[in-house]
């Protein structure tokens, strides 16, 4: 489903991302784990189409990005959620609204049946009870679970999540991971995620990759990668956040 081939990402001098290759199979749960700046959300502004590769090719669900028209990249933008470290909610329209704008304005869903699917994903986020709130009354766990619900009201194939709980309280990461691991079990959804919550990393992922100066330096299943990791880079960068 997403496929980087050869990517290259410099700014000025520095290389974030080298030559790097890796696939995404529908329906997978791939986890990106690595130290603070060796490219990891870099990799999906890519596949947001909010930056450009310098080299390389970016493919989802057989479209190639970069180029791509304005057409063929709305398309591919209508087939990925994603959910951000903060959770850039509209703060003047109410948790409902916020869900059911993209639906009505970019799907053409009508409102009722926006506003039915909206109830359902609050419902499954434990928010039932909020469709009339505004964001600011709720707590940052509560609100990155708006989030995630107004990602999957477009019912995308892939969802991507950047580090989603590190804005948040201690407290309240608890609860939104326990959303995520709700979606990975119960949908088909696509997911590729960003996260320095290993736990969560092993709960949920088929595959970690785990990245170092802009490169997959090793990947595999979760047991293998925190368990018996093969490269002492992998090793020391686990015993830091273990
Ligand atoms: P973190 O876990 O801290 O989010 P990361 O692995 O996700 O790290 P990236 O955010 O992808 O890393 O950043 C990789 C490198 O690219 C960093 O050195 C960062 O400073 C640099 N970088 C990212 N965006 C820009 C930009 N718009 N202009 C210049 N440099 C950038």
């Amino acid at each position: 489903l997403i496929r980087l081939d050869q990517v290259t990402k410099r700014f000025g001098d520095n290389t974030v991302l080298d030559h790097l290759d890796f696939c995404v199979k529908p329906g997978r749960h791939v986890t990106l784990i690595g130290p603070s700046g060796s490219g990891k959300t870099t990799i999906l502004r890519l596949l947001m189409t909010l930056t450009k590769p310098d080299e390389g090719t970016i493919t989802v669900d057989g479209q190639r990005l970069f180029p791509a028209t304005e057409k063929q990249v709305r398309e591919v933008r209508k087939k990925i959620g994603m959910v951000f470290q903060q959770f850039n909610l509209f703060p003047n329209m109410s948790v409902l609204r916020n869900i059911t704008e993209a639906p009505v304005s970019v799907l053409g869903l009508s409102k009722d049946e926006a506003e039915e699917r909206a109830r359902e994903l609050l419902d499954l986020v434990g928010l039932a009870d909020k469709c009339d709130a505004k964001p600011s009354r709720l707590s940052g766990g509560q609100q990155q679970r708006v989030a995630i619900a107004r990602a999957l009201a477009m019912r995308p194939q892939v969802l991507l999540l950047d580090e989603v709980t590190s804005a948040l309280d201690p407290e309240l990461v608890a609860g939104v991971l326990d959303v995520l691991r709700d979606i990975a079990r119960t949908t088909d959804i696509t997911m590729l995620c960003v996260t320095h919550e290993m736990n969560f990393a092993r709960d949920i992922s088929d595959q970690v990759l785990m990245f170092d100066s802009g490169r997959v330096i090793e990947s595999g299943p979760p047991e293998k990668i925190f368990s018996s990791p093969e490269q002492e880079r992998t090793r020391e960068f686990l015993s830091a956040v273990l």
